[in-house]
């Protein structure tokens, strides 16, 4: 594993202490700027267009982490995707295991399964979120909420990438963020039906986001949209569970961060 401090990476920025990126773990948390898909409720637009943007050495990087990391157990990289910065990315992550500073973890959209499976053989990564938008059955809904046309590809790569999280990594976060007018609850059952499917089992954790506007949305419309109540963000995640046969499943909402659903 070779450590290169002097890549460079684009990021928009970091928190020392994160309690909501790894499931059940503190992470520091640093997010990678650009991303390939062009989500319309995208809540990081900042981040994937680069309007906050630094960009900082992977040494530089480290010296943060370094500081910060007495308080947590993992960094987490996010973004945007990093896996669009693949040689910053291994960087990062080599430097931290040869550093002994903490355990990695990646949140990713998927669309990279190479550069995913090139982290994960390499044991770079100890934890894996990956996003399913929508269900992978129906690559025109999928398309809808990424904002891409002829999602067909996508959907593909994003499956291969989540055979490949689950195949070879012993913990694993699927996470869906329940978009209102995109998404509707037989969406979420049936993405909960096709991961049970692809093998989400012990270790594997699905995790149905709350949907929060905000100010740093990219398309107006959804700045506008009301939030789902936890309450009700928890009765859907019970049927979730129990039509989709899943065995983890959790929510996430502003109100309490990570729930379990019993
Ligand atoms: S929501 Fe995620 S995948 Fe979609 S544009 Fe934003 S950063 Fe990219």
């Amino acid at each position: 594993m070779t450590c290169l401090e002097n890549i460079t990476a684009s990021i928009a920025g970091w928190k020392d202490l994160s309690l909501v990126d790894v499931l059940g773990y503190p992470s520091f948390t640093v997010w990678f700027n650009f991303c390939n898909f062009n989500c319309p409720w995208c809540q990081n637009w900042h981040v994937v267009s680069g309007s906050e943007r630094k960009d900082l050495t992977i040494k530089e990087i480290l010296d943060i982490i370094a500081d910060a990391a007495y308080l947590v157990e993992y960094l987490h990289v996010t973004g945007g995707e990093p896996t669009l910065q693949p040689k910053a990315l291994e960087a990062l992550y080599a430097c931290v295991k040869r550093k002994n500073l903490l355990k990695n973890s990646l949140n990713t959209n998927g669309s990279r399964p190479e550069i995913i499976k090139d982290l994960i053989t390499k044991k770079l990564i100890d934890h894996i979120a990956m996003d399913i938008k929508a269900p992978l059955s129906v690559p025109e809904r999928y398309g809808k909420v990424i904002g891409l046309e002829n999602a067909y590809e996508y959907v593909e790569r994003v499956e291969r990438s989540a055979r490949i999280a689950l195949e070879k990594l012993a913990f694993v976060e699927l996470r869906t963020t329940f978009v209102p007018g995109l998404l509707m609850v037989d969406d979420l059952i049936e993405i909960g039906r096709e991961l049970r499917e692809l093998g989400c089992a012990d270790g594997c954790y699905y995790v149905i986001q709350q949907f929060n506007p905000s100010e740093t949305i990219r398309d107006e419309r959804y700045k506008r949209l009301r939030r789902i109540p936890e309450e009700a963000m928890v009765r859907i995640a019970k049927r979730v569970k129990s039509e989709s046969g899943l065995k983890n499943v959790y929510v996430r909402t502003i109100e309490s961060g990570v729930l379990e659903i019993k």
